[in-house]
């Protein structure tokens, strides 16, 4: 298969990181029989040096016309005073409206060998922690009304919280669609017990359930969700969940594994165009040192081939060999153990291609 793909490497760290990503890619290509299109794109601060704007219109279409993103990180000190429009994560959110990203999905992963990085006790953690939430990324609270105003001589601000069936059954079948590609559970997460934002999420929710008899499916009150996580993260499969509530635990989730440099993300619409980044920042404390995790970013890669691509066995050949370079006991600095073979950047990305 030929396949374009928009490359957005972006400040800091991610212009590292991504060429990693870009070899491993490569390596499946070869491996496979597949083709990869690479367009580079400016984002964030390199963008706003080069062109005045965190990304250009040009840039955009390029974003909206290709198969899929990869992402690496924007921002820096450099550019924390720019005029509030223009600021690096503009682009982002830009991005993400323009390709109508709904779905944001943020998978955890406990690589065994990294165990001892788990704030977690062993007992917890030892059979290994393998969830993915699937956070509602355009409405709710977040995009809802908002306003403050005197009433009865003192302030009170306001934040509606609104959801419409259809953005429901939406983010609920790629849900139910990814529950059925991974281990075929999904709770869903809500406040039913208080909101009516929620309720109407349970009733979309159990009339999709009805449709995906395959998938076995639980409703969890979202206060229970935040202690299971903690208690029992083994239990999850798959979460789904409204745009705060999966802001707030998807975090949660990702401090279980202890280690920010190996969590991978996907962005999804309603088509098989798609954002992948990892979740970290532009680490500009470690950038063009080739110290930096590329992990996360390979992994995210694999996302892209599992979710825009619909190539699994590629995505699995990709996860496979970062759990062999894991197994051989080869750390980046930001996950080294005692004697473990300590790893720049780029050696860690050809080990995994090297694995494949
Ligand atoms: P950060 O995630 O960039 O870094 C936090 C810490 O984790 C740092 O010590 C960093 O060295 C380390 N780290 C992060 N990724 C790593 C990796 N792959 N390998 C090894 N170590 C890694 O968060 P921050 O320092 O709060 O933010 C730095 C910049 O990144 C800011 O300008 C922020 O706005 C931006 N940011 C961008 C995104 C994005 O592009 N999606 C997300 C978060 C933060």
């Amino acid at each position: 298969m030929d396949k374009k793909i928009t490359v957005l490497k972006g400040d800091g760290i991610g212009p590292e990181i991504v060429d990693e990503a870009i070899k491993v890619l490569n390596r499946v290509g070869e491996k496979f029989g597949h083709t990869f299109h690479y367009t580079e794109v400016d984002i964030g601060g390199c963008s706003i040096d080069k062109h005045g704007v965190p990304i250009t219109d040009a840039g955009m279409e390029t974003c909206k016309n290709c198969d899929s993103v990869l992402l690496g990180a924007v921002g820096g000190p450099k550019w924390d005073n720019v005029a509030p429009e223009i600021r690096p994560e503009k682009a982002l959110l830009a991005v993400r409206k323009e390709l109508n990203l709904f779905a944001n999905l943020r998978p955890t992963k406990l690589f065994l060998q990294l165990a001892d990085a788990s704030p977690l006790k062993p007992e917890i953690v030892g059979g290994g922690i393998d969830l993915l939430i699937v956070r509602e990324l355009t409405g709710g609270v977040y995009f809802g009304n908002r306003y403050t105003k005197e009433t009865n001589g003192e302030l009170v601000a306001t934040d509606e919280m609104t959801y419409s069936e259809h953005e429901i059954e939406r983010i609920g079948r790629v849900a139910f669609e990814t529950a059925r590609k991974r281990g075929g559970k999904l709770a869903s997460v809500d406040k039913a017990n208080v909101l009516d934002s929620s309720r109407l999420w349970r009733k979309v929710m159990h009339k999709l359930a009805e449709e995906y008899k395959d998938v076995s499916y639980s409703d969890v009150l979202v206060d229970n969700t935040a202690m299971q996580l903690i208690k029992n993260p083994a239990q999850f499969d798959v979460l789904v969940t409204e745009n705060m509530f999966g802001d707030i635990l998807s975090d949660e989730a990702s401090m279980l594994t202890g280690s920010i440099g190996m969590m991978p993300s996907a962005s999804l619409s309603d088509t098989s165009l798609g954002m992948y980044e990892p979740i970290h920042g532009s680490a500009p404390d470690i950038a063009g040192m080739d110290i930096a995790n590329p992990i996360g970013t390979i992994l995210s890669a694999a996302m892209m081939l599992r979710y825009s691509f619909d190539m699994p066995k590629e995505a699995d050949a990709v996860e496979a060999a970062v759990s062999k370079a894991l197994d051989d006991g080869y750390r980046t600095a930001d996950i080294m153990q005692d004697g473990m073979q300590k790893v720049k950047c780029s050696e860690m990305g050809s080990i995994i291609c090297n694995n494949i």
